[in-house]
């Protein structure tokens, strides 16, 4: 029944709600194996064995918000604040450029010392020294207008994780002034606006039931983004949810795996967090159908300081100063680094 519902959701690319739980409650071994070979095929059908990088600077990790889960929210006082200047920002650029990164991602709290103007300048300087370029904002929630704005300066893609398709289960995880509703009417307005727009969630969040997950699956097929995050939860010693489990590797698998099936060319990084919770997740995840990884660009100084959870990796592999060692992983199990704007490519 596994294998059938596996076969199913390939054919079709969508399930109901029971099947969706019950392909996760229920995965066996031979079944989850039978699942990622499956998702790696869709995805080396829609980009072959390449591996898109992303060159990934934390640029601020001041916060208005005060998400539950997450070290650099606004309540925690420990958590040691930074911004980096635009000369910082376009030096990561210019070295991140040279290491053979085409997109660079500006990736921040929701920090309003950084106003409309000044990210959309930033977003402009980028793409006139590097016209060759993709520029990649997620910098949370705005309005229309605003990612108007930011997508006439140039900007290409949008990273704004829906975080959980459920009100209620939102509503567990963040204070009240923020709401799912709202979320997601941003990632409507992205892609009305014509970004390349991804949304996504924590595997383990507290509170999370299959049927969350299943509710997900069913947003994420509604909306048809073109990237989609998924990384497993991992507390925060600083935060109310410290003592939480952190997600598991074979969850956070399983689920790249039936988005890769149900988004067959979706751009699926194998994340950070999941590299954090087992040495080579990441290869893990390329395994079960990611095609994105997104090397830390940021300056080692302040990578410590941009801590989202704890334990988070920032000097090993995933620096994108190591590319060649995360080139030499990627070609052991099969795959190669390149150097190109990875751009979605319309199935
Ligand atoms: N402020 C922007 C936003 O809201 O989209 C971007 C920065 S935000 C820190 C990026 C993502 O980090 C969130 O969407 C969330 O899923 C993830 N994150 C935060 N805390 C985390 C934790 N404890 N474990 C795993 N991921 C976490």
């Amino acid at each position: 029944t596994i294998k059938e519902l596996v076969d199913r959701l390939a054919k079709h690319r969508i399930l109901d709600r029971e099947e969706f739980c019950f392909l996760i409650d229920h995965m066996s071994k031979d079944g989850a194996t039978y699942l990622y070979e499956k998702a790696r095929n869709e995805a080396l059908n829609s980009y072959g064995n390449r591996i898109f990088v992303r060159g990934l600077m934390e640029f601020t990790n001041y916060c208005k918000n005060d998400c539950y889960y997450c070290g650099i929210r606004r309540s925690n006082p420990k958590a040691a604040r930074y911004r980096l200047t635009p000369d910082q920002i376009m030096d990561c650029c210019r070295i991140g450029y040279g290491l053979g990164l085409r997109t660079f991602v500006l990736q921040g709290g929701e920090d309003p010392w950084f106003t409309d103007e000044k990210i959309a300048y930033l977003v402009e300087s980028i793409k006139k020294s590097y016209p060759d370029c993709a520029v990649t904002l997620s910098v949370g929630e705005k309005d229309l207008h605003t990612y108007k704005r930011w997508f006439d300066a140039g900007a290409d893609r949008y990273l704004l994780r829906h975080e959980t398709a459920n009100p209620c289960h939102y509503a567990s995880l963040h204070p009240p002034q923020m709401s799912s509703e709202h979320r997601k009417e941003c990632l409507r307005n992205l892609k009305a606006i014509g970004y390349q727009t991804g949304c996504g969630i924590m595997v383990g969040a507290p509170y999370q039931t299959t049927e969350h997950i299943a509710e997900d699956l069913e947003f994420m097929y509604g909306l048809q983004p073109e990237m989609v995050g998924i990384g497993p939860f991992i507390p925060h010693h600083d935060t109310p949810f410290k003592d939480r489990p952190a997600g598991t590797l074979r969850q956070t698998l399983l689920l790249l795996a039936i988005v890769r099936l149900m988004l067959p060319s979706v751009l699926l990084p194998a994340t950070t967090a999941l590299g954090t919770i087992e040495e080579n997740g990441r290869e893990q995840g390329v395994m079960a159908g990611a095609n994105v990884v997104m090397p830390n660009l940021s300056p080692v100084d302040v990578r410590k300081k941009y801590m989202l959870y704890d334990n988070k990796i920032s000097t090993g592999v995933e620096a994108a100063t190591n590319i060649n060692e995360l080139k030499k992983r990627m070609k052991a199990i099969g795959y190669e680094v390149v150097t190109d704007r990875g751009d979605y490519k319309k199935p």
